[in-house]
């Protein structure tokens, strides 16, 4: 395969050439001094790009998957209350790993479109007099719907209700491409993968802890061995790892914070919402909705677009793999079938947003959609060179 089109799947993303090539490195001893000159600054990097100076970053070869078992085993017992909103997949699964380790979870059912509901929360957190509830759950970026939701928010549901709940986010999909305040939102463990901001392969779970999350380590009963983040500290420690560690990819994720930093945080979110602006500008061409019931849900990292009733948007997905060789999300669980999703994040300039979507209408007009050609490109268009000479300012 030596021609190849960009992915617009909201990960694994498209790589810069320069983070495959730091992840393509030959063998070196992990034991080595050169191996703790690319963990500390890796670790280093992470703590700038979730805004934290007091949480500890524990990196394990897993997936984001792997952090959320690091996050609940590390700190948590089994038959523990946990309070967790349902709106998408991927809040689906986290639910579903808790309920498999024996935790009680308390599930706010909440339409796919929506965010969390911060007021339930905060009712149900008043509610718990005796604060059985140990730990909420919240993911921000909710990738099967392309819905954020408001951390800080959720946060001030649990002063408010005067909880002492621990706060465990899963930015999996927002994390390095948009604005993520640990410390500012006062969440205890954060938790994301190296295949989607970081634009680096698929082989990491990120994880941060707060100090008081990682208090809760010693008494935490739910047994654990792999992702022991004590092993871990340990490993660390001693400039190692307790076991064999992906060097490459750490490597990888020691210039990717690299990269991000040195382009500024700020920057790299406002390229995030300038991509998104023109993709969500080209779905109201269309026609079409968002299946984010509100702008101030709109994710700026993933589009998940209703197409019209009585159409399978899983035929776009599939006719766009097959005949132009480009990859679209398909829509997961509840909205399978009346969503196509677009991911715009990590490696993605203007140009092949462009080509992301002049494809989605080629499918569209394939597949007999009443979808004028050109539309939601020429729209997607107006708003880059809108706001392109801004961008072209600052880089000067
Ligand atoms: C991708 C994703 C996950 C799963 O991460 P893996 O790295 O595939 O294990 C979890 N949560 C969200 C929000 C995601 O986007």
């Amino acid at each position: 395969m030596y021609m190849q089109n960009p992915v617009f799947i909201p990960g694994p993303t498209n790589m810069p050439e320069v983070l495959r090539r730091a992840v393509d490195m030959p063998t070196l001893d992990h034991r080595s001094a050169l191996f703790a000159e690319i963990l500390h600054p890796a670790l280093r990097g992470v703590k700038a790009v979730l805004k934290t100076e007091t949480a500890e970053i524990f990196v394990f070869p897993s997936t984001g998957t792997g952090g959320w078992e690091t996050a609940i085993t590390n700190t948590l017992s089994p038959g523990d209350r946990i309070l967790a909103a349902r709106n998408g997949m991927f809040s689906q699964r986290w639910i579903d790993m808790c309920q498999r380790h024996g935790l009680d979870v308390t599930v706010v059912e909440t339409p796919w479109g929506d965010g969390i509901p911060a007021d339930r929360f905060e009712e149900i957190l008043t509610a718990d007099r005796s604060h059985e509830i140990k730990a909420v759950l919240a993911t921000h970026n909710e990738t099967a719907t392309g819905v954020r939701s408001d951390i800080a928010a959720v946060r001030r549901a649990l002063d408010a209700a005067g909880h002492p709940a621990l706060l465990y986010v899963d930015g999996v999909s927002s994390i390095a491409s948009m604005d993520f305040r640990m410390d500012e939102w006062g969440v205890d463990i954060a938790v994301t993968g190296s295949q989607k901001g970081f634009m680096l392969p698929a082989g990491l779970a990120i994880t941060a802890f707060s100090p008081r999350a990682l208090a809760l380590v010693d008494t935490a009963k739910l047994p654990r061995t792999f992702f022991d983040i004590r092993d871990m500290r340990r490993g660390y420690a001693a400039n190692g790892y307790p076991y064999t560690p992906a060097v490459g990819l750490l490597n990888g994720l020691k210039l990717s914070t690299e990269l991000l930093l040195a382009e500024g945080l700020d920057a790299v979110f406002a390229r995030h919402r300038r991509i998104a602006d023109g993709v969500r500008a080209a779905v109201r061409a269309w026609g079409m909705e968002l299946c984010a019931t509100a702008p101030a849900l709109h994710s700026d990292t993933v589009s998940a677009v209703r197409t019209p009733a009585g159409f399978d948007a899983t035929a776009l997905v599939t006719h766009a793999a097959t005949v132009y060789d480009v990859a679209f999300g398909v829509g997961l669980g509840e909205v399978a079938g009346k969503v196509f999703r677009i991911g715009h994040l990590g490696h993605l300039t203007d140009v092949m947003a462009l080509s992301g979507l002049a494809t989605a209408e080629m499918c569209m007009a394939d597949l007999g959609l009443p979808v004028r050609l050109g539309s939601g490109v020429a729209a997607a268009q107006e708003t880059y060179r809108a706001t392109a000479a801004t961008s072209a300012r600052k880089a000067a």
